[in-house]
């Protein structure tokens, strides 16, 4: 059963909570599905069976569909975070990447007759990620970096200047609706170059400049 991790190895001491996941958080994505620019964060969930490490291999349920990755960073949260609070960022106690998993023909559809994503975003397995690298360990949480391989190519690449709303914004928007636990885990929004994974698709993921994840997708 999956539990978080830190990048060191250890096992991260908090509990398994949601996964609060921004949708349309960098310009050029939201156009390549042609949809408009939000004026406040678009928020749905993931429940904690979503879950799954990425690390070896990647197993994923060939009867739903054509599985899309969304590459994104996530942050991990290592304190209560309610409308209360004032200083979000200090919340934040790792940063980890994770790919935001989508039946993106089943999404389409579900889009279309306006109902919830659930079903396309929401399934077992559907939130592979890495360990968490701690914020102390960071030089800023302002200026992170990511990148994501499908079989070496590069595919997507990341910047948190690129995106629309900052953490703390995110943080700050969903706590005044939401109330974040400790164990709570962000996603923070997929930048351009979204697409299918392949089955035996080695994939990598890196934060930085720090050493790769890798791990490979296992359509069964
Ligand atoms: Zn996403």
């Amino acid at each position: 059963m999956y539990t978080h991790q830190w990048a060191s190895g250890q096992k991260v001491d908090l509990p398994l909570g949601k996964i609060v996941c921004v949708g349309r958080n960098y310009v050029e994505h939201a156009q390549e599905l042609n949809n408009l620019i939000p004026s406040e964060p678009l928020i749905f969930m993931k429940p904690s069976t979503s879950y799954q490490s990425f690390k070896e291999e990647i197993k994923l349920d060939k009867s739903l569909g054509e599985h899309h990755y969304e590459a994104e960073l996530a942050l991990l949260i290592g304190e209560r975070l309610d409308k209360h609070h004032t200083s979000p960022l200090e919340a934040i106690v790792g940063v980890g990447l994770a790919l935001d998993l989508t039946l993106r023909d089943m999404q389409s559809e579900l889009k279309q007759q306006g109902y919830p994503w659930e079903r396309a975003k929401a399934y077992d397995g559907s939130c592979p990620i890495t360990p968490f690298v701690a914020v102390n360990t960071l030089a800023a949480l302002q200026n992170l970096e990511f990148r994501f391989w499908q079989n070496n190519q590069l595919m997507q690449h990341g910047n948190t200047d690129l995106m629309i709303f900052s953490f703390a914004q995110l943080l700050q928007s969903i706590s005044q609706f939401c109330t974040l636990m400790p164990g709570d885990v962000i996603l923070t929004g997929t930048p351009k170059g979204v697409g299918k994974l392949e089955d035996k698709a080695l994939l990598s993921l890196q934060l930085n400049d720090q050493p790769k994840f890798e791990a490979q997708v296992k359509l069964q």
